[in-house]
């Protein structure tokens, strides 16, 4: 479950700060530190699964949270009129932090 050597389980055990935005029993979200928009938070499982590629059947139902979770928490953050989200899997696509985690951001309308 918790791999110590990752950046984004160090954040939910409270090892590194963020920018807490939302925590569940199962889901954890926090504002990135480099953002590319006015609001770019991040949704993570505190389950560590290391991409989309790595999520299996049995993570059906904690992936379904998270995505039902974006449109919440981007209206809680100002997205009112609509947001953008990413999920990076692999070198090739892009991720550089491999703890599964959807990017939500935008422009508060
Ligand atoms: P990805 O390319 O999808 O793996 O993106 C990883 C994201 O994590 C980037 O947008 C980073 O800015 C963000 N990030 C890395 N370290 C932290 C941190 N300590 N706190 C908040 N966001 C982070
Ligand atoms: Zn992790």
């Amino acid at each position: 479950m918790h791999d110590p050597h990752c950046i984004f389980c160090k954040i939910i055990a409270g090892q590194i700060p963020s920018n807490k935005v939302y925590e569940d029993d199962e889901l954890y979200a926090f504002h990135d530190i480099n953002p590319i928009a006015p609001v770019h938070f991040l949704i993570i499982p505190k389950q560590h699964i290391d991409s989309l590629a790595h999520a299996t059947a049995d993570d059906e139902a904690l992936l379904g949270k998270l995505l039902g979770l974006a449109p919440r928490l981007a209206a809680e953050q100002g997205l009112k009129n609509g947001f953008k989200t990413a999920i990076n899997t692999g070198r090739g696509g892009g991720q550089e932090v491999f703890h599964l985690h959807i990017h939500v951001f935008g422009h508060p309308g």
